[in-house]
């Protein structure tokens, strides 16, 4: 019998080191190939055994839903739904993470509190079982349930655990521009010269732990699409460069831009430039968490 009555897991953020597009399948999904990267900035998420049998959820951001559609709300019903738990839950979600800005925030949030529940409850599921439940959450629950560095294939799905990348300083910058993945895809699908990253390429420069190799194939087809609805991303990559980056790109389908410093005072620089302007809100200085 367990007498834990609450738990806090943390809930971090994850940047496409590398994002290519390989197909369309017939249900409308989009086959991808991503080499995925947790870094350290995160949300926190509390849970608590409540009497009754009400899930009930609280959020720092006040205009995100409070129940059914968001991923912390939902992962509760998915988890209880297949344990046959029927406690009541009173669920918080403390946000640092930007919201739709290409990092994961709510899949995140959602593979966390199916993490916390199965630490709860103990429950004793497996990671495989998690990340199973947590693909009907989202494509990118299941690589937040295993963190690190990892390929993700199929529509996100398909996981294989990589090498740790070697770690990099990453400051994050988010324009303020909203950017929906649904429209992001539906453009690309309508472009006609798409670039290609070299994933395999990215996999052989993690391997050898090649800062210089893995900042030189950063790439994310999704990019251009994005930058063509928010140009902002483009000076963002550039103002980073100035500050002498390794590398610059965008996450995910945007619009966060990450650039990767191996020098910690360089990268300390650029975050103090970009905290006191324009985008000062939405600045984070983090690293990757493997
Ligand atoms: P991805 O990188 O997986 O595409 P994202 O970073 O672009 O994700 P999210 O921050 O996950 O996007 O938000 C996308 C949408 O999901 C938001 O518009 C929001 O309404 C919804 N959402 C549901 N639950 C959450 C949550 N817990 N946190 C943030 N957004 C959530």
């Amino acid at each position: 019998m367990s007498y834990r009555e609450q738990i806090e897991v943390t809930a971090p953020a994850k940047i496409n080191l590398s994002l290519d597009v390989t197909g369309r399948r017939d249900d409308g999904y989009h086959e991808v190939r991503m080499v995925m990267q947790t870094v350290r900035l995160c949300d926190l998420v509390r849970i608590r055994k409540i009497s009754g049998t009400d899930i009930v959820l609280k959020n720092s951001l006040s205009y995100l839903p409070s129940g059914k559609g968001n991923l912390a709300y939902d992962a509760a019903v998915l988890f209880r739904e297949k344990t046959g738990i029927s406690d009541g839950l009173f669920i918080e979600v403390e946000k640092n993470i930007p919201v739709a800005a290409g990092l994961a925030g709510g899949s995140t949030d959602g593979a966390a509190v199916l993490c916390g529940l199965n630490e709860l409850f103990e429950t004793g599921l497996s990671e495989e079982q998690l990340r199973g439940m947590g693909l009907r959450l989202g494509a990118d629950v299941p690589f937040c349930i295993m963190g690190g560095t990892a390929l993700a294939e199929g529509i996100g799905e398909k996981l294989t655990k990589l090498k740790n990348a070697p770690k990099f300083h990453v400051l994050l910058v988010k324009p303020p521009a909203g950017v929906s993945t649904k429209e992001v895809y539906t453009r690309l699908d309508a472009m006609e010269n798409i670039m290609h990253p070299d994933i395999d390429g990215m996999l052989r420069a993690i391997g050898e732990g090649s800062h210089l190799g893995v900042a030189s194939k950063i790439g994310n087809v999704l990019e251009p699409v994005t930058v063509s609805m928010c140009p902002e991303i483009e000076n963002i990559k550039k103002q980073m460069r100035s500050f002498g980056c390794e590398g610059a790109l965008m996450s995910g389908s945007g619009p966060t831009v990450f650039g990767l410093f191996t020098d910690r005072d360089r990268a300390k620089a650029a975050y103090m430039h970009f905290k006191i302007g324009q985008y000062g809100g939405q600045t984070f200085l983090t690293e990757f968490f493997n």
